[in-house]
């Protein structure tokens, strides 16, 4: 059973003062879930969850997860800005990039953030761009095919991603000689997986690795980050993975293999930390009936990328008919001029009303990977952002784009754009 957390009539008076589309975060379910995921991780030595900023970045949000003792993954110059504004610094912060800019790198390394290579060439270009290697270095290995990928992420030997494995031990030990002391190792093989027994098996692999590299090269590891990649049930059949088995098969994994002493693990999950969250909130504008039935909601595609890009699923609910009989048929669209525009194909509904004053609909585990997404195809403008504190209120936390954001970068007479 999939939850909203604001009844129709509360909904109603918040659309009066923030018009749909917009996004809402509930705070108070992102703050237990952080304190549900540490405690469960907390058997393993030197824990820390480094939140994946590109899954909701909103400084407000990277607050309330600094706030649980999070700290951030980066990727890029603007999400190092937004890891800083939310107040989380230093080696709280991975920059887990690739294809890098020097002028990134040098950022990451200015704000003391754990550069993590993508490749054995990265060692050489960040040395140039920085003057020299920072104290600090993680690298990200790429199992290929010791390693099965998922759907979302595809095979590990056809991802971008990572230094072989002969590369990485290599790797490491070009590091020391460069002036490196202490070191991480770092890998992301699945998107949205929902198996238990693939995240373990993950931790199984980088902690045999670690021990290798011990007895090959001597180097010691600080840590292992166990990258992303926890799914969460989309469809409502689907079941939650359930962070005590699986922080409790990692550490046996870490028991067996005699990890070298004081390991420390980390993860950098996005998904799972905000995704059930956050709920896209639209009005139900038109219906049209050709040879299927259409809704057509003031959101589009634009505001939620995912189904359109790889077809999946999210959950959808309308405001007050949560437990009416699901008698239509439904596409649920945006309006795009692109066919793949649409967030649910032939999804059983109750009946919906349409218009100015139509049904509200709510589109589930909207909360990672979604406002984040979007886009402007179109001259779409992208919707704002709410969050419901535990104390009941709604505060904007992002206004919605205007047309004059969406001029803003031209350099023709703004006279002209009007
Ligand atoms: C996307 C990404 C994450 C977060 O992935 P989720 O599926 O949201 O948990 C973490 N690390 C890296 C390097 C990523 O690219």
């Amino acid at each position: 059973m999939k939850t909203f957390p604001l009844s129709k009539a509360r909904l109603g008076k918040v659309i009066e003062k923030y018009p749909t589309p917009f996004y809402l975060y509930d705070e108070f379910g992102i703050r237990e879930n952080v304190k549900r995921i540490r405690k469960a991780f907390s058997c393993l030595p030197a824990y820390k969850e480094h939140f994946a900023v590109k899954a909701l970045p909103n400084p407000s949000i990277l607050r309330i997860l600094a706030d649980e003792g999070c700290g951030a993954d980066c990727a890029s110059l603007t999400e190092l800005l937004l890891a800083d504004m939310a107040g989380i610094s230093g080696e709280d912060v991975m920059f887990s990039s690739n294809e890098t800019p020097a002028e990134e790198y040098r950022k990451a390394v200015d704000l003391g953030a754990v550069v993590n290579l993508d490749d054995f060439s990265h060692i050489e270009f960040l040395e140039r761009a920085c003057g020299k290697i920072p104290e600090i270095v993680s690298c990200r290995y790429n199992p290929g095919p010791l390693k099965t990928g998922n759907a979302i992420i595809g095979r590990p030997e056809e991802a971008k991603y990572g230094f072989t494995r002969p590369q990485i031990i290599e790797g490491f030990a070009r590091l020391r000689e460069k002036g490196a002391k202490r070191f991480a190792l770092h890998t992301m093989v699945a998107s949205n997986e929902l198996n238990v027994d693939y995240h373990i098996e993950t931790a199984r692999m980088l902690f045999a690795l670690a021990v290798e590299i011990k007895e090959r090269i001597g180097v010691h590891l600080e840590f292992v980050n166990l990258g992303g990649g926890v799914g969460i049930p989309y469809k409502p059949e689907d079941r939650a993975v359930d962070y005590e088995t699986l922080a409790h098969g990692v550490r046996k994994a870490y028991d067996e293999l005699a990890v070298p002493a004081g390991l420390g693990v980390r993860t950098e999950w996005g998904r799972t930390v905000t995704g059930p969250f956050g709920w896209l909130v639209a009005r139900a504008l038109h219906r049209k009936s050709i040879y299927r039935e259409y809704i057509g909601l003031d959101a589009c595609m634009a505001d939620l990328m995912r189904p359109g890009l790889y077809g999946a699923y999210h959950h959808i609910t309308v405001a007050g008919k949560e437990d009416a009989p699901l008698t239509e048929l439904y596409d649920v669209v945006g309006g795009l001029c692109e066919n793949n525009d649409k967030f649910a194909i032939q999804r059983k509904l109750p009946k919906i009303d349409v218009g100015e004053d139509g049904d509200i609909v709510i589109v589930h585990d909207a909360g990672a990977h979604g406002r984040a997404m979007g886009f402007n195809y179109n001259g779409k403008l992208r919707c704002g952002e709410l969050l419901l504190k535990p104390d009941g209120s709604v505060v904007q936390i992002r206004r919605a784009e205007t047309a004059a954001d969406y001029f803003a970068t031209l350099t023709v007479n703004q006279s002209l754009a009007r």
